[in-house]
């Protein structure tokens, strides 16, 4: 019997013989010798570009990640997977002049990780065994929210979220602990990088895996970091069909680094932007890079914009090497930008007062970073990352609000269930036994 091989389209950043297909990189989330999965190829996609305006948001999607899928997920499933995860809108809101925010806060948890999320849990659940699959994910808040709300329920898959105790919003916090069932909250006595770094000890750890499935998603999994290049595609659709598809410059509010890094990956595939700007707060480890040469994660504070509270960015090494590890390069083709905490509030303060607008902090970071770098003949785009009810009590105490000036439910239905670790690692692999 001729068995037909395989494309394997992923191969580890720092050894190219490790080389596995789509479905290994999703369960394995982290290479086995601890570096990110990277495309082997990353395919131009000239006719989706060309005529894009013809195509839905659903086929835009379909495409992009077939380019990466390949043959291991028959075409009538992967659409039955795009359908769930590109099932709500993303609007393009003019603020003024030249200036517009894309809202990705439109799906079920209210930020941007739903569609990565959604993808990957039903990816996943696509190609899984009978055996237990347990998730690891740390989160600053968002990523927990969307992928307690996409794995809820899945069959044979556990999640364990690793949250930083009293660093999330209490709505962030709300979206993890009040799933229950298979959605462990874990709360950890540290910051996000401490969550992050336990994280990956578990990924290093051989014994651990030899006894458990593993696999994370973060989005240094494929499966959550690859569908946000669909953003991107949709975006250059709605601006083509105002006929603003010219001189477009992008500002990404940035953390891990993910967005932006698929912001990148979709210049390689044919899209033009002028600059793609990556706004952080004042966890600036990537502004100071670019300027200085040298990386030197500080330890993480404390912001109003808490989902980028990240020092030491995963998807950095990612950048580097779409940039071919040239320095130079990388200088020349990327902004990033560290906005204050004081600007952040100014910025929110000011778009609501002469234009009635309400930003989210991260989606403030983004603006400020983007007018920073904008010219008069561009057409300037901060992306919209997260609902500002998300962050309701830090907006509250920048602007007045009505009550109901959000017509949203915020309640949920059940109790919370937090869990609690040390931040040490010994306690998560206690915790991780505990419900195998
Ligand atoms: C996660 C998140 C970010 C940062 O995205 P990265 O891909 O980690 O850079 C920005 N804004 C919001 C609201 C988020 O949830």
């Amino acid at each position: 019997m001729k068995v037909s091989k395989l494309f394997k389209m992923f191969i580890s950043l720092n050894n190219s013989e490790i080389n596995h297909s789509f479905k290994e990189s999703i369960f394995n989330g982290l290479s086995p010798d601890g570096s990110l999965y990277y495309p082997k190829k990353i395919n131009q996609l000239t006719n989706l570009i060309n005529n894009i305006t013809k195509f839905s948001n659903q086929e835009i999607g379909f495409i992009v990640m077939k380019s990466f899928t390949k043959d291991e997920i028959p075409d009538k499933s992967l659409k039955k997977i795009i359908e769930k995860t590109i099932n709500f809108d993303f609007p393009i809101k003019k603020i003024e002049n030249n200036i517009f925010s894309f809202e990705l806060f439109h799906g079920p948890t209210l930020a941007f990780k739903d569609v990565g999320a959604t993808f990957l849990a039903n990816s996943l659940e696509y190609f899984t065994k009978d055996k237990i699959l347990n998730i690891l994910v740390a989160t600053s808040g968002d990523t927990g929210a969307a992928v307690a709300n996409s794995f809820y329920n899945k069959k044979n898959i556990n999640v364990i979220i690793l949250f930083p105790k009293n660093k999330i919003s209490s709505f962030q916090q709300k979206q993890i602990t009040t799933k229950g069932n298979n959605i462990y909250g874990l709360q950890v006595d540290g910051d996000f990088d401490e969550c992050q770094a336990l994280v990956k000890d578990a990924f290093k750890d051989k014994d651990l895996r030899n006894k458990f499935d593993i696999s994370s998603a973060n989005s240094i999994n494929i499966g959550r970091w690859l569908p946000q290049i669909i953003y991107y595609f949709i975006l250059f659709k709605e601006l083509k069909k105002r006929r603003l598809e010219k001189n477009i410059s992008v500002s990404i509010p940035s953390g891990n680094f993910g967005n932006i890094c698929a912001g990148i990956m979709s210049q390689k595939m044919g899209l033009k932007f002028n600059k793609i700007i990556g706004s952080t707060n004042i966890n600036d480890t990537i502004p100071r890079y670019l300027s200085s040469g040298v990386f030197k994660p500080n330890k993480t504070k404390r912001t109003i914009s808490n989902a980028m509270d990240v020092s030491n960015p995963s998807n950095f090494s990612r950048i580097e090497k779409l940039f071919k590890n040239d320095f130079k390069l990388l200088t020349k083709k990327m902004i990033s930008e560290k906005v204050t905490e004081i600007e952040t509030k100014n910025e929110i303060k000011k778009i609501f007062k002469e234009f009635g607008y309400v930003l989210d902090p991260h989606g403030a970071v983004g603006l400020v970073g983007l007018k920073r770098n904008l010219y008069n003949n561009e057409v300037g785009v901060f992306f919209e990352t997260a609902h500002p009810i998300k962050f309701l009590n830090s907006i509250k105490k920048i602007i007045k609000l009505k009550e109901d000036f959000f017509n949203i439910s915020s309640n949920f239905n059940s109790e919370e269930r937090i869990y609690s670790i040390k931040n040490n690692y010994k306690s998560l692999i206690k915790f991780i036994e505990s419900i195998n």
